[in-house]
């Protein structure tokens, strides 16, 4: 009788976890590779080869993960994120836009190298349509290593996705307990575990002990409208990045004019500024056609139109405060749609 009444309680509290398990939010992560799925040899980091874990490895170090949502796990690339490709980028985009039109999960997240993360998230943020949250996350240390911080971030980049507060965000960066906006997010260390900041503005949320607590909304990331939608035929034109320093020859400029590049981000110094040399040689890559975008070498600030660089008379556009990289996603998105000089101006104070 005693054993009928437990078969009995076993199979209702079997039934209310699995139809509590129902409630829970559906996560999908899209794994790319990365240190968070770093293989080594030993206990520390020397030789260690990353990317090399698939998904399923990465979800076994945190089976606490299943507690806050339905997560299923998808294999995107394998790639150190040094190795990260515009093809990639793509099949992110079309792959997120999918799940969400085909109402497959409720929220994304996505392993990913440290060291193109920030890009990435840029890239997503701009072309992914839909309010669901997309949490992006990464490791500084393998996973073979002591005190590895990738199950952590896992599982609070999936505690960020399940929160409802996260949605309607854009593209999100949780990192060693802080939660970024995208468009802001900086890798700005090389090593350290918190490795991410976002110099002009900081982190816009904290996760502590499973919880989610936003401080800042940022005031440019839904893109349910986005222009910049893409599919996986998508072209876009090369563009180039070229570092300022103190007397710099115009070598490079002129090297990637030569080689085909429709737009050149300047990672000027100071306030987007370049010395005469380099003044020359964008003057002619402008009149061949060429985008010559001001961006800066600083780390934190924005590059104003008109300032010192008289880009009217010059035919410059200004990243605003996107740094090179960041304003290299933007126009190369931005210059698969058009070529107009001022319609691309006005995308940089737009996204
Ligand atoms: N090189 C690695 C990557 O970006 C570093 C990391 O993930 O932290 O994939």
């Amino acid at each position: 009788m005693k054993s009928i009444v437990y078969a009995l309680l076993f199979s209702v509290m079997t039934v209310s976890a699995f139809a509590q398990n129902n409630k829970l939010p559906r996560v999908k992560i899209l794994a790319t590779g990365g240190t968070i799925a770093g293989v080594g040899n030993s206990a520390d980091r020397a030789g260690y080869k990353a990317g090399a874990l698939p998904i399923d490895e990465l979800l076994n170090a945190v089976p606490e993960i299943h507690k806050i949502a339905n997560v299923t796990g998808e294999q995107i690339s394998s790639v150190g994120s040094q190795d990260m490709t515009i093809d990639i980028w793509k099949k992110l985009a079309v792959r997120i836009n999918e799940i969400f039109a085909k109402n497959e999960a409720d929220a994304v997240v996505i392993t990913h190298g440290t060291d193109t993360q920030e890009e990435t998230a840029y890239f997503l943020d701009l072309t992914t349509a839909h309010k669901n949250a997309v949490v992006i996350t990464g490791s500084m240390r393998p996973a073979t290593a002591i005190s590895a911080d990738g199950p952590k971030n896992l599982y609070d980049a999936v505690v960020v996705a399940a929160d409802p507060n996260s949605k309607g965000r854009g593209v999100l960066v949780s990192f060693n307990e802080n939660i970024f906006d995208a468009r802001d997010v900086v890798k700005t260390n090389t090593t350290q575990l918190d490795a991410f900041t976002a110099p002009n503005g900081g982190p816009i949320g904290q996760i502590y002990d499973g919880k989610v607590q936003y401080y800042f909304t940022s005031i440019r990331e839904v893109n349910v409208n986005t222009p910049f939608k893409v599919t996986n035929s998508t072209q876009m034109p090369r563009v180039d990045i070229v570092y300022m320093y103190a007397d710099a020859t115009p070598d490079l400029i002129n090297a990637s004019v030569n080689s085909g590049a429709k737009a050149i981000v300047i990672a000027g110094v100071g306030n987007g500024n370049f010395n005469k040399a380099y003044m020359d040689a964008i003057t002619a890559a402008i009149k061949k056609g060429v985008v010559v975008c001001r961006a800066t070498r600083c780390v934190s600030g924005r590059v104003v139109l008109e300032d010192e660089v008289d880009d009217h008379a010059l035919g410059t556009i200004v990243s605003d405060d996107l740094n090179p990289q960041k304003a290299r996603v933007l126009l190369m998105l931005a210059m698969a749609n058009t070529s107009d000089k001022a319609q691309l101006q006005k995308y940089f104070f737009q996204y």
